[in-house]
């Protein structure tokens, strides 16, 4: 027994020895301690640090870097390994005689660059990640915003965004949230070896907003989900709510607070948002720039034309996007520029307009058209879908999270 033991550690210790003493952030592990002639192959697994390269691995572990380029030149096809992202894994197994039998490096969320040893070199190919699906059900009250109220947690905070962006078009999660308004998510859970790993996409949604009830059901035909209504109506429309999109917003603060509770004024033809200085600015819908620059009590100042004869103001900006300037083109989305206090303004803040034909509208009063509906022959599949989804809705009680956090609020500030 005692000289199994001895063996043993003999081993553990020449396969220190031979990877030259990685760091502790490299997992090695020896294949077999065990009595019989000893099998010395080794994994070595961890985690690519910022900055790191699969060159500085091989190095720290030993290997031959030689061996480091044909893996590179059989993998080039399926992911380029010269640049290798902080925070993947990879997994690297190695023979007795300390050549690479295999490489892994785990390239996103979905799939696995595997290259194998065969005998006429390298081989490469690409791997997905084959989850188990779970329905899950999530229902939460609204305490301060929408991220504080749905569970601590990075895949937390992305089901938020991707709540936030299903009804980007009807709800303006900065602003228009209440305290007690609830949601309810029926979601796919993504499981590996019966560990939760993501979320996948949101089946179906239902908000609950200051006493009116969104509903959104994710239908998928012609290989694309969309969200529609009870109705089957889409959801996207030619406008977006708010030019200070959910997402856009939130990671934009994600490194510091979650992201400040904005306000709305209306003291005139537009809509003022208060929100902190640098808050990117999206526009609201696709077009082309009529105006980007500075314009008396606007400050700086970004126009889009939209179709239709709508025209979007954007005003005292801090920044105009580098690349917003007259007759280019925008996407709905896209940043245009950046929160500021320029002009006649007394505080940072948005000032948002509308005007169709040259004449103000309430922003949030306009019916902005739809996207395409759910085709006719396929509304009956539609329905037969929103029932069950409707019955999971209906089952999910929602509760308070314990994660809700009260963030910092702004001060009410005008001009124009
Ligand atoms: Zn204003």
């Amino acid at each position: 027994m005692k000289n199994f033991f001895q063996i043993g550690l003999m081993l553990i210790a020449a396969a220190f020895i031979f990877t030259r003493f990685p760091d502790s952030r490299d997992v090695i592990k020896t294949a077999d301690t065990g009595p019989r002639k000893a099998e010395t192959s080794r994994e070595i697994s961890g985690t690519i640090k910022k900055g790191e390269t699969l060159f500085e691995v091989f190095k720290r572990c030993g290997l031959d870097a030689a061996e480091l380029f044909e893996i590179r030149e059989a993998a080039a096809d399926v992911h380029r390994l010269r640049k290798v992202q902080p925070g993947q894994k990879y997994k690297i197994s190695v023979a007795e005689d300390n050549k690479v039998d295999s490489l892994s490096y785990w390239i996103d969320d979905d799939g696995i660059l595997e290259v194998t040893r065969r005998d006429q070199g390298f081989t490469a190919v690409r791997t997905a990640i084959e989850y188990e699906k779970k329905m899950e059900y999530i229902g939460g009250v609204i305490k301060y915003n929408l991220i504080s109220s749905i569970g601590k947690g990075r895949e937390r905070l992305m089901l938020a965004l991707q709540l936030s962006d299903i009804f980007a078009w009807d709800v303006d999660f900065a602003s228009d949230l209440r305290e007690g308004d609830t949601f309810k998510i029926v979601v796919e859970g993504l499981y590996l070896e019966g560990r939760f790993k993501k979320f996948g996409n949101i089946l179906s949604a239902e908000l609950n907003n200051n006493g009116k009830m969104y509903k959104a059901f994710g239908f998928a035909y012609n290989g694309k989900t969309e969200y529609y209504d009870t109705d089957g109506r889409s959801l996207k429309k030619a406008f977006l709510k708010a030019p200070l999109n959910f997402r856009r917003i939130s990671s934009y603060y994600s490194g510091r607070r979650l992201h400040p509770i904005l306000k709305v004024y209306r003291p005139h033809h537009g809509l003022d948002y208060s929100a902190p200085v640098w808050t990117p600015v999206s526009a609201i819908g696709d077009g082309k720039i009529a105006y980007a620059g500075y314009k008396g009590g606007y400050g700086k100042l970004v126009i889009i034309r939209h179709r239709n004869g709508y025209e979007t103001y954007y005003g005292h900006l801090s920044k105009i996007a580098k690349n917003i300037r007259t007759g280019k083109n925008v996407d709905q989305g896209q940043i245009i520029g950046n929160v500021g206090n320029s002009g006649l303004s007394t505080g940072p803040h948005l000032h948002f307009e509308v005007r169709i034909n040259n004449k103000s509208v309430n922003p949030l009063r306009v019916r902005w058209p739809r996207g395409e509906p759910i085709p006719d022959q396929l509304l009956a599949d539609f329905r037969k879908f929103r029932k069950r989804m409707d019955m999971q809705l209906a089952s999910i009680t929602p509760v308070f999270f314990a994660s809700a956090e009260k963030m910092r609020d702004n001060d009410p500030k005008d001009d124009l």
